[in-house]
């Protein structure tokens, strides 16, 4: 026998575990639960061995229900109290969300991998920044640009030069971390020690290209240098004129001095942003009520000034008024905060206004875009006017001229260019985190996910173990199939399928009884309420497509049927 123990949600729990011959296979198995004290567990332990030396006979523990129960207890606490990192982590690996990279290796710190439901997540928030800003907007443009580029790009956006950490460690902690370069000899370790400088490191990861003669390149380090390349070829050949924008989303990479915070800090992650040519003479954007009025909280410059870190209640019309950023920038800003909204995480984002001491080497203006993580506020978004800086360096560097005739002003003209930025991995987390709830009627996790975006739209259930009722379940599911990414789920008691079901945010559940063969209908149960509904099957697929585009009230969208028996099936 011996003691043994099991992380759940970031904490350790202890059990006495004992492995028996059986033959020529060993079994092991739990047979005691003794806690989250590993002193106590130890002494438990050791009271169990002592009875089994008195030759008293050990009563058996159904360890493994224990366990369920004891799971249950730490995911109630879970959520009554804020999620911490490393339980978000936990979480997104148990349920198949996010698993770290290689980790039969011992994985690679700043490296995650997306998990069968992750990746359906992470997909449908792509697919859905490109309908907000390419499809649904009239001058926006997409492109997919090599993650390689000439190394002479990486020199000319100035990431060659100035794109670098300062790599420290505390003199009090030992804890190693990358500062600024404007942080040297001003910042201090979260123990108040002070830093010792290591040196300074380039962000950039190098790569070399070609076998024979290999060159010196680089993975990107931001997907902006890609649109700024291809941007005159684009205004020839795509028929748009200024002002217009050029959107990507894609992967890039930072050679981290210290990547940490599970998705927040690493050396590979995923940009969606976009590049918006204007006019340089051209301030004239018409923006509407809907912009103009939107409140937002601002963490001003001023504010931070003064080292406070106040938040005010503001509108875009009112930042325009103060001269904080100019009606294109505003536009842009109110449009990232639409789809903020559109998402379902706006409640909790704050925009901070970048000090004029830490504005980048291109920009004029920049705000960050937090978001309120359980753990603490987080940029998941920027916006920053970039100006003429990246064009002007690129005919610099190049020799080719970057300016393009504008038919309205009859002038060849270098556009100046504002950049919104979203990090899809940080918005990945944000989403888990708005919509992680603990049910206490329940006794599971809710991830209420908007239907649109949850990784599984449907789960279908046969109930009656039955040939005839099993093929109508099929063909329910088949059908849903050519539409939407549904699943057939048939194991477990039909409560134990909801449970699973609400846990990975799958908005609706499907059951086949034994009435559905006679009506030719089935049961359709909301994830939200439990209400359900009873609809036919001709209708299913247009009733589930109008559900998930709200365009349908779930109570609406067929009869209500009484639940009180059902749920605790
Ligand atoms: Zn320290």
């Amino acid at each position: 026998m011996y003691l043994t123990k099991k992380k759940i949600n970031g904490k350790e729990y202890y059990y006495a575990r004992e492995s028996i011959r059986k033959g020529k296979k060993v079994i092991s198995k739990n047979i005691a639960y003794l806690g989250a004290d590993k002193k106590e567990a130890e002494r438990k332990m050791k009271e169990i061995i002592n009875n089994r030396d008195d030759k008293k006979v050990l009563k058996p523990i159904n360890a493994e229900k224990i366990m369920v129960k004891e799971e249950k207890k730490v995911e109630q606490k879970v959520a009554d109290k804020k999620l911490t990192i490393d339980e978000l982590a936990t979480f997104c690996k148990r349920k198949g969300f996010v698993f770290k990279s290689s980790e039969i290796y011992g994985g690679m710190s700043g490296f995650w991998d997306y998990a069968p439901l992750g990746a359906e997540l992470f997909n449908n928030i792509k697919a859905d920044f490109w309908k907000f800003f390419v499809h649904d907007k009239e001058n926006m443009t997409g492109i997919d640009a090599s993650i390689i580029s000439h190394p002479r790009t990486w020199e000319a956006s100035g990431h060659i030069g100035s794109f670098k950490d300062v790599a420290v460690v505390c003199k009090k902690c030992k804890k190693s971390t990358k500062i600024d370069k404007s942080e040297v000899g001003k910042a201090k370790c979260e123990c108040n020690g002070e830093y010792e400088v290591l040196g300074e490191f380039s962000l950039m990861f190098k790569t070399s290209v070609g076998a024979l003669n290999p060159m010196d390149a680089y993975l990107r380090g931001e997907t902006a240098q890609g649109m700024f390349l291809d941007f005159k070829q684009i205004y020839d050949t795509s028929r748009q004129k200024l002002p217009f924008g050029i959107v990507q989303v894609g992967k890039c990479f930072r050679n981290e001095i210290a990547p940490r915070d599970f998705l927040f800090r690493d050396r590979e992650f995923t940009i969606g942003e976009f590049e918006f040519f204007i006019h340089p003479e051209d301030d004239d954007c018409k923006l509407d009520d809907e912009h103009l009025n939107l409140k937002l909280r601002l963490l001003d410059a001023e504010e931070q000034e003064k080292g406070g870190d106040k938040l005010k209640e503001t509108t875009i019309a009112r930042m325009i008024k103060e001269k904080r950023l100019g009606k294109w920038h505003a536009y842009w800003l109110a449009e990232q905060l639409l789809w903020f909204e559109k998402l379902g995480i706006a409640s909790k984002i704050k925009i901070r206004e970048h000090m004029k001491s830490e504005l980048s080497h291109y920009s004029s203006a920049t705000f960050d875009l937090d978001y309120e993580y359980p753990f603490g506020s987080k940029e998941v978004g920027g916006n920053a006017n970039r100006g003429q800086y990246d064009l002007k360096q690129h005919a610099k560097f190049s020799s080719e001229k970057m300016e393009v005739y504008d038919e309205a002003s009859k002038q060849r003209v270098i556009p100046r260019v504002i950049e919104p930025t979203f990090g899809i991995d940080r918005i990945f987390l944000a989403l888990i985190c708005q919509n992680y709830f603990f049910d206490e009627k329940r006794q599971n996790i809710i991830l209420k996910l908007p239907a649109y975006l949850a990784p599984i739209k449907a789960a279908i259930f046969p109930i009656i173990k039955e040939e005839q009722f099993e093929k109508l379940a099929r063909d329910v599911y088949h059908d849903l199939k050519k539409e939407f990414y549904v699943v057939y789920d048939s194991g477990g008691s039909v409560g134990r399928r909801y449970a699973r079901n609400d846990e990975i945010g799958t908005h609706f559940c499907i059951t086949i009884d034994e009435d559905s063969a006679k009506n030719k209908d089935v049961t359709i149960r909301d994830r939200d309420s439990t209400k359900q509904i009873r609809v036919k099957i001709a209708d299913l697929r247009d009733v589930i497509r109008k559900l998930i585009n709200n365009e349908l009230v779930f109570e609406r969208a067929g009869k209500i049927v009484d639940t009180r028996v059902k749920e605790n099936e």
